[in-house]
């Protein structure tokens, strides 16, 4: 069954939501220098189209590490120069949303803060795309009003990004919901990313919930990348080190096609 089509999203040169699959990869947390420029060199060479990282991370404690705040902005926006891959990244804060807009290409709106109306519609005027998460526990009515406050912001190039709801307990960390990522791209036109890492909460069930997301009809994927996830500062233990994730790319490759490469050089 062909699936009516959205309006796609640009990035620099990239279409997320046109006819190939873009993958966005990177730490959940950028660390320091060399590990993020050592993530994005081998995520853009295993074919990845964009960058992910978080400067400023919603921690479920207060203890956790909470990000690199601007320093770590500074960074993605190095990692951007040497790779061209355009950065995508969270912003919490009303008040961080210029600064945060100055180096991101896409902002997004985490789960926690689905809910956060003075922020969205503050993203919704920062004149950048956003991605926005789905709330832990959201239905796909307030998902799309989330949206609506974006919109009603002044933007109208947002992704809707599936990351799990929580569900009963199991051994995964939320259950990866696809067939509401499928409606919602239908009813709102939106582009639709699926989130396989933050929905796993473990390395091993990545792969699988990704191919998942894909054959289900996702435009993009969300992926957690580090260079030695055992010693990420955090979401390690969904990390998957960057073998993993050429294998992943290698099994995406066999679903479906990629979108175009990012050319060398490009900002
Ligand atoms: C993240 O992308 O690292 C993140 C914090 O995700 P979520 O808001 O989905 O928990
Ligand atoms: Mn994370």
């Amino acid at each position: 069954v062909q699936e009516p089509s959205c309006h796609p999203v640009r990035v620099g040169a990239i279409r997320v939501g046109g006819p190939g699959l873009v993958v966005m990869a990177g730490p959940c947390a950028v660390e320091s220098a060399e590990q993020i420029l050592g993530v994005a060199r081998a995520v853009k060479a295993a074919g990845a189209h964009m960058l992910r990282g978080g400067a400023y991370k919603p921690r479920t404690s207060p203890d956790s590490f909470q990000g690199l705040g601007r320093p770590g902005l500074e960074l993605l926006v190095l990692a951007r120069h040497e790779t061209g891959l355009p950065v995508v990244t969270e912003v919490m804060d009303p008040r961080d949303v210029a600064l945060v807009a100055q180096y991101a290409n896409v902002l997004q709106i985490g789960a926690r803060n689905m809910y956060n109306y003075p922020l969205l519609r503050e993203v919704g005027q920062a004149g950048l795309p956003v991605l926005l998460k789905r709330g832990m526990s959201a239905t796909m009515e307030e998902w799309l009003l989330a949206a609506e406050y974006i919109r009603a912001g002044g933007t109208d190039t947002i992704l809707l990004c599936e990351r799990g709801v929580r569900g009963t307990p199991s051994m995964a960390r939320n259950v990866l919901d696809l067939g509401t990522m499928v409606l919602a791209k239908r009813q709102s036109g939106y582009p639709v990313v699926a989130d396989p890492s933050h929905a796993a909460g473990r390395r091993d069930l990545v792969i699988p919930l990704a191919c998942a997301a894909v054959a289900a009809g996702a435009d993009a994927l969300l992926v957690e990348v580090h260079p030695d996830p055992d010693r990420a500062l955090s979401d390690g233990q969904q990390s998957l080190s960057p073998e993993q994730f050429v294998a992943l790319m290698g099994r995406v490759r066999q679903l479906c096609r990629l979108a175009e490469p990012v050319v060398e050089g490009g900002e």
